[in-house]
């Protein structure tokens, strides 16, 4: 069923409390509300990334002094593996800087990597821009369960954001990756400057796709200074908290994430947007080059909350 974005205007201005309940009926009838899946992400090559999206550290074009790290070899890649698993991570991410890969060396050292984190007993994700058919299918063969590809903000917004390419572009790729087999990750940045209805509209078109994503992350801007978003509204904690619900009633099957950006929300505030709906987080200490959870603070949380650690779906 096609949603339309007044339909959508709609349930995110609801009265709060009737959003929550809403959301939180549909969240039980599809997931088990005391479980949360956990990922892990790492970023295998870093920096010096010839696109131009206005939030990011890595691009060459922004006014960022960050390293250039090349592909990382498989052991440390492995090594890392291993700790998120010992941290209670079900899914390790793998993140490459740049538009796309091309068919080379490099990309058979990520197939590699791949079907190594897959051997330690963890699902596995990559990021790394666009896709040809053939790398999607090389992806699928090494064992790739999910691609993660953010549509980053609405289409009309699009453009304020990144000119180097199109989100048409972006879906595609999408399409790709379905084609192929591989479970889609893919949601957006909020605080950017967007408006709620550019949010609503990027949650619209998510829930529209002929297979909605099968995992959403939401990233709360992190604000990086020499960016162009740097000195950009943040979003209202409460807004934050609908954009989840949201989501979860558009996308009732898709795991909801609160992705980047999450060490700036209150415990209080992560314990509502869970009981509207999000039902996966990242872990690592680190999110590719910005900080993220530290000193164990997620087991305090899921103790306070009595949520438990959702294993591997392999
Ligand atoms: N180059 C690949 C791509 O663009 O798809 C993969 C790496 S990219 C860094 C992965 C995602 O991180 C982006 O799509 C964006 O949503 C998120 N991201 C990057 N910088 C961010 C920031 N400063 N705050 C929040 N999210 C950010
Ligand atoms: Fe490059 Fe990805 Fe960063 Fe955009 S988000 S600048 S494509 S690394």
């Amino acid at each position: 069923m096609k949603h339309t974005f007044e339909e959508a205007l709609d349930i995110f201005h609801y009265p709060f409390f009737k959003l929550l309940r809403t959301a939180h009926e549909v969240h039980v009838q599809n997931f088990d509300e005391q479980s949360v899946q956990i990922s892990d992400i790492l970023s295998v090559k870093t920096g010096g990334c010839s696109e131009d999206c206005a939030y990011c550290a890595q691009s060459a074009r922004n006014g960022v002094k960050m390293p250039k790290q090349p592909l990382l070899d498989l052991e440390t890649v492995l090594e890392a593996a291993r700790k998120a698993k010992e941290r209670g991570a079900s899914r390790f991410c793998m993140s490459a800087s740049g538009r796309c890969l091309s068919s080379g060396a490099e990309f058979e050292k990520i197939c590699e990597m791949v079907k190594s984190v897959k051997a330690l007993g963890l699902e596995t994700c990559v990021t790394l821009g666009f896709l040809t058919e053939a790398q999607a299918a090389q992806l699928k063969k090494s064992g790739l369960d999910y691609y993660n590809h953010n549509v980053d903000t609405s289409p009309e917004f699009y453009s304020q954001i990144v000119s180097t390419r199109t989100i048409d572009d972006r879906i595609k790729t999408i399409e790709i990756v379905q084609k192929a087999g591989i479970n889609v990750c893919s949601g957006g940045i909020v605080g950017m400057g967007e408006t709620n209805e550019d949010r609503i509209k990027m949650l619209v078109l998510l829930a529209n796709l002929e297979i909605p994503p099968r995992c959403v992350p939401l990233n709360k801007l992190v604000k990086i200074s020499g960016t162009r978003v740097d000195d950009s509204n943040p979003i209202d904690d409460f807004d934050f908290v609908r954009m989840i619900a949201l989501a979860r009633i558009l996308m009732p099957t898709s795991y909801v994430k609160i992705a980047a950006g999450r060490n700036t929300l209150s415990e209080s505030t992560q314990a509502l947007s869970i009981f509207a709906g999000a039902n996966a987080l990242f872990s690592s200490e680190k999110l590719l080059t910005v900080d993220n959870i530290k000193d164990n603070a997620d087991g305090k949380l899921f103790d306070k909350l009595n949520l438990s650690i959702e294993n591997p779906r392999l």
